[in-house]
């Protein structure tokens, strides 16, 4: 069984909450990047990340943050503000930590990616992106049946596994796939929930059963810690509606 997070965003008091949350038989936990960006604690984040042995790949506020060539002019001015604070905070042996990390890895079966299969950068937000996608997992990879993805900080499963998936939070990807699975936010989910989310997963002979898991966090002092920093309160006032 292995846990895919994905886009903590610097929010240790989530990331801490869904650590303690991973299922004992959870043998690795696999994170899609955008470990920080946003939070008050990029530095606390990366070296759970780290210190736990997780595999990860990098997010674009990773590389934003880590690359000063990034014209910051692609960003809106609240996660411009957020990249040059986590600048000045992060060290540099995180630093160096988020620039060595890849865009994509693979384990049998599946594949992790931050924003989509052909492109960290693109939010997979409609059917269209997400057909698109699947046909190229179906085309260049045709042994993965799940590929992972975060990014739009929005829980998904594509295409949805009889029916809504929605409607449950364990799912059977059976032996057909490939799919596409967000595991959601746990820094700063933007569906509308205040929790953080992440999955479960587990390689069966007859699919994938994927199931989500959500845990609630204390937001109040993330927000505190936020706002005692200096960044900007929106920032804060995010988390209390999953927005
Ligand atoms: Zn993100």
């Amino acid at each position: 069984m292995y846990a895919v997070i994905s886009d903590i965003h610097g929010n240790l008091e989530a990331l801490e909450a869904v650590l303690r949350d991973v299922p004992d038989e959870v043998e690795t936990v696999y994170c899609l990047g955008d470990i920080i960006g946003y939070g008050a604690s990029p530095n606390e984040c990366c070296d759970l990340v780290r210190e736990a042995g997780m595999p990860s790949i990098s997010g674009n506020h990773d590389l934003a943050v880590t690359d000063l060539s990034t014209n910051l002019a692609w960003f809106n001015p609240i996660a411009a503000a957020a990249v040059e604070w986590t600048r000045e905070q992060l060290t540099e042996e995180n630093a160096r930590f988020l620039r060595g990390l890849s865009r994509m890895m693979q384990k049998e079966g599946a594949l992790f990616v931050h924003g989509s299969v052909r492109d960290p950068d693109e939010y997979i937000i409609n059917t269209a992106s997400a057909s698109e996608n699947l046909a190229i997992l179906r085309e260049q990879y045709p042994n993965v049946r799940v590929c992972f993805f975060g990014h739009t900080h929005v829980k998904a499963v594509a295409p949805s596994p009889n029916g809504p998936a929605t409607g449950s939070r364990s799912l059977d990807l059976g032996e057909g796939g490939p799919y596409l699975v967000n595991p959601g936010s746990v820094g700063q989910p933007r569906d509308g929930d205040t929790f953080a989310s992440y999955v479960v997963a587990e390689d069966a002979r007859e699919g994938t059963r994927v199931a989500y898991r959500f845990v609630e966090y204390d937001v109040e002092k993330a927000q505190a810690r936020i706002r005692a920093a200096g960044l900007p309160g929106m920032l804060a006032d995010r988390l209390a509606h999953g927005r």
